[in-house]
């Protein structure tokens, strides 16, 4: 496999089994390459303190710290790390005001659903620049924080059971029409369980630190390569949320799939399988490349 001079990942279901779950392994296999210069950028839709819990930078040295970026948050906040400690060098953080057209946006979709088709629904409020709401309030993820593989069929059967015909496709134009009424540009992405609505995504995130490493370092997107456990089509044209690292900036670049979730993937991604632990080889394998 060729060797490459900067690995984008996601977090949760590619790097680790759960949040929860120790980051020893992958920091072991990260370390290497770190020390090689090659630049590592994490890219999950969680806040900081979820990820190692919160004490990433404790697990390297400030050398190896150099050359790891973060983009959390679902394209909110971009990190690098400025002696051993880690600082947002770029944010998608709205106003007060418009995080609360945000929250009346989301409540307007909960508003709807159980209004006009008896759907419950469960709305977290705190993230930083978007709401995620719960469309499968039955089925617990528990610790597992990525797609289950039934969970598609289970909230097709759901919508359907409750009377929405249009699928995901209808869920996410709720969104964006609610966010019109609230005088707010939303972005909708649909993991199946979860409805996320605001203002970033992913594509946010990479775009921004790509920008970085090539003013930087000069990095090419075709020495760059992306890889997550969420590509997979959820409906015709919705693809799961590591799919937003697929952008026009960064398509040039190699996209691998580490889920074994069957279905649809966007174009330039190649499904690998193998789950955590084929990530965490390719990254053992690429230091001796
Ligand atoms: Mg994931």
């Amino acid at each position: 496999m060729k060797k490459y001079k900067g690995i984008f990942f996601d977090w949760d279901g590619t790097a680790v089994l759960s949040r929860k779950a120790p980051a020893d392994e992958a920091v072991a296999a990260m370390k290497g390459l770190l020390l090689q210069g090659v630049k590592l950028v994490i890219v999950s839709g969680t806040t900081y303190e979820n990820i190692a819990g919160g004490k990433l930078e404790d697990y390297f040295t400030n050398e190896e710290l150099g050359h790891l970026y973060l983009g959390l948050g679902r394209g909110a906040y971009n990190y690098q790390y400025e002696e051993g400690r880690p600082v947002v060098f770029e944010d998608r953080i709205p106003s007060r005001e418009d995080l609360l057209r945000i929250h009346d946006a989301a409540y307007g979709i909960h508003r709807e659903l159980l209004r006009d088709y008896g759907l419950p629904t469960e709305i977290v409020f705190l993230r930083p620049n978007y709401c995620k709401i719960d469309l499968m309030v039955e089925n617990d993820r528990k610790d597992q924080l990525f797609m289950q593989e039934n969970e598609l069929d289970l909230l097709k059967k759901s919508l359907t059971a409750h009377g929405i015909q249009g699928g995901l496709h209808e869920m996410t134009a709720l969104a964006v029409r609610m966010g019109e009424k609230y005088g707010m540009q939303l972005k909708a992405t649909c993991d199946a369980k979860y409805l996320e609505v605001g203002i970033s995504d992913k594509s946010d995130n990479v775009d921004v630190i790509m920008g970085e490493l090539e003013r930087k370092f000069g990095m090419q997107i075709g020495e760059c390569c992306f890889w997550g456990d969420e590509f997979v089509g959820l409906e015709d044209g919705i693809y799961g949320s590591d799919s937003f690292m697929i952008t026009d900036r960064t398509r040039g670049g190699d996209f691998f799939d580490v889920s074994s979730v069957s279905g649809a993937r966007p174009e330039p991604v190649v499904p690998l399988g193998g789950g955590v632990e084929r990530f965490l080889k390719f990254l053992w394998e690429q230091q001796k490349a």
